[in-house]
C-alpha cells in the first residue's frame, strides 16, 4: 500500500513513542513517507504548558534527521491561533496527489469525534490507529462506534506498547528527573539549552 502518513500532534516535546509509532506505520503499510505536523501556538491561555511552536518544530527536525522516510511540515505553525486538522488536510490535498493516511493513537482517535468538521475529515482520509495503553471494552466500543456511525476507514496496527507521553517528559524535566533515552539525545540537549519545561 503506497501513500503518505500524516502524523499530527502537539509534540510537546516529541519522544520515542512518536518515533516508534511513525516507523512502525511506515514499515507496516509501506508508505512513501511520514509527515509530522506540529500544531501551531495555542491562544495565550494555555501558553505556559505548550512550548513555542518553533521549538516544537525544531525538536522534531532534530529527532527525525537521518531518517529519509520522515519529514516535518510547518503548515500548522505558520497559522495563528488554533489550527484544525480539517483545514490542514484541505491544504495538503493541494500539495500531495497521493492517498493520505492520518495516524493516531487510540486516545487521539477517540477524541477525533470533537474535531472541527470531523465527519468531513473521516471521509477525506483513511486512519491508521495504533494501540496506546490498554484497549478496554469502553474504549473499544467508542472506537467502533465512530467507525460504524461515520463509515471511517480505520486500519488498526498493533505496535509494542510504549508507556511514554509528553506529559510525563514535561513533568520529569520540571522535577529535574532523568529523560535520557525517552527522547533522542539531540532533543534532550535542545530542551536543556533552551530551558524548556522547567516550570517556575
Ligand atoms: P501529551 O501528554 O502532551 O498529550 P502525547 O505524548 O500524547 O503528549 P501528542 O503530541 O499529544 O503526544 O500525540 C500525538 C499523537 O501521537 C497522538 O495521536 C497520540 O495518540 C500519539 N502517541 C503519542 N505517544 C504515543 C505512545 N506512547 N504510543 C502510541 N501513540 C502515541
Ligand atoms: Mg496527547
Amino acid at each position: 500500500m503506497r501513500g503518505i502518513g500524516i502524523f499530527g500532534g502537539t509534540f510537546n516535546p516529541i519522544h520515542i513513542g512518536h518515533l516508534i509509532v511513525a516507523q512502525e506505520v511506515l514499515s507496516a503499510f509501506k508508505l512513501d513517507k511520514i509527515v509530522f505536523i506540529p500544531t501551531g501556538n495555542p491562544p495565550h491561555k494555555d501558553k505556559e504548558e505548550v512550548a513555542p511552536a518553533l521549538d516544537r518544530y525544531e525538536m522534531i527536525r532534530l529527532a527525525i534527521s537521518g531518517n529519509s522516510g520522515f519529514e516535518v511540515s510547518d503548515i500548522e505553525i505558520k497559522r495563528e491561533g488554533y489550527t484544525y486538522t480539517y483545514d490542514t488536510l484541505i491544504n495538503l490535498k493541494n500539495v500531495y496527489n497521493d492517498k493520505m493516511f492520518f495516524i493516531t493513537g487510540y486516545d487521539a482517535f477517540k477524541d477525533s469525534i470533537t474535531w472541527k468538521n470531523a465527519e468531513k475529515v473521516y471521509k477525506m482520509v483513511s486512519f491508521i490507529v495504533v494501540n496506546r495503553g490498554e484497549l478496554n471494552d469502553k474504549l473499544e466500543k467508542e472506537i467502533n462506534e465512530i467507525r460504524i456511525n461515520f463509515g471511517v476507514d480505520v486500519n488498526a496496527l498493533k505496535i509494542p506498547n510504549i508507556g511514554i507521553s509528553s506529559t510525563e517528559i514535561r513533568y520529569r524535566v520540571s522535577k529535574e528527573q532523568n529523560i535520557r533515552y525517552m527522547v533522542p539525545d539531540s532533543v534532550l540537549t535542545y530542551i536543556k539549552d533552551n530551558k524548556l519545561y522547567r516550570g517556575e
